[in-house]
């Protein structure tokens, strides 16, 4: 049985598509499902269906062998301790740093609001930056707008979630897509299975790179 951890929402819906293609099909819809563990066509494989940030745990200690997860997960939970042998391209967005339309940062030390506490202190660290981190777990685009940090760390898409609150991207931190992520261990102990997945997963990914170039 090889056992996948994959979060609701956006990650979910980029990667079904990717799964039919090579097989694999869930028997509920979990968007729709109260179930954790769905089923799939495949009698060898299921799905938990988790956080988002929830994921490399799952996948580390081997509750799931393998895992989806976006490239700003597995940077903020510091994810050494899987494997990520895959850049799916999907869910792509920016980790980036925003602030109201015109701020101007003053010599004090910057207030940053975001979930991304770790990844935000690495990046402010390494640019020699004083910066005072705000853990928040949503809406971080509230916090300039009430005066609670200078500026947030945050996903980017399209941009209007900024727009409609009067905030800016400014700094990029990094370019983020959704990743395959595998345990240690199940790559050794379910070599064959876990390597077939991969190999499937993978040339399904870069026949779809190629028909969008
Ligand atoms: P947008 O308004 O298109 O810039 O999207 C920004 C909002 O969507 C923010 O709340 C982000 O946290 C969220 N978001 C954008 N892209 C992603 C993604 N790939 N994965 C998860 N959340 C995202």
């Amino acid at each position: 049985m090889l056992t996948l951890a994959i979060s609701k929402g956006r990650i979910y819906q980029d990667t079904m598509p990717l799964l039919a293609s090579a097989g694999i099909v869930p028997t509920e819809d979990p968007e729709k499902s109260r179930k954790l563990i769905i089923p799939t066509n495949r009698a060898d494989v299921q799905f938990l269906v988790i956080r988002a940030t929830d994921v490399p745990t799952y996948v580390e200690y081997g509750a799931a062998d393998l895992g989806i997860a976006g490239k700003d997960v597995l940077v903020e939970y510091g994810a050494d301790g899987l494997y990520e042998p895959l850049d799916l391209g999907i869910a792509r967005c920016r980790l980036m740093t925003a602030a109201r339309v015109g701020f101007q940062p003053t010599g004090r030390r910057l207030r940053v609001a975001t979930k991304y506490v770790h990844t935000a202190q690495r990046y402010f660290a390494r640019q020699g930056r004083q910066a005072e981190i705000i853990k928040l777990y949503g809406s971080m685009e509230l916090a300039p707008l009430v005066g609670l940090a200078d500026c947030i760390v945050d996903l980017v898409d399209t941009g209007n979630t900024l727009k409609a609150n009067g905030l800016e991207p400014r700094e990029l931190i990094m370019n983020v897509s959704s990743r395959l992520v595998v345990n240690k261990a199940a790559m050794k102990m379910k070599h064959q299975a876990v390597s077939r997945f991969i190999s499937d997963l993978g040339g399904i990914v870069s026949r779809q790179a190629n028909l969008s170039e």
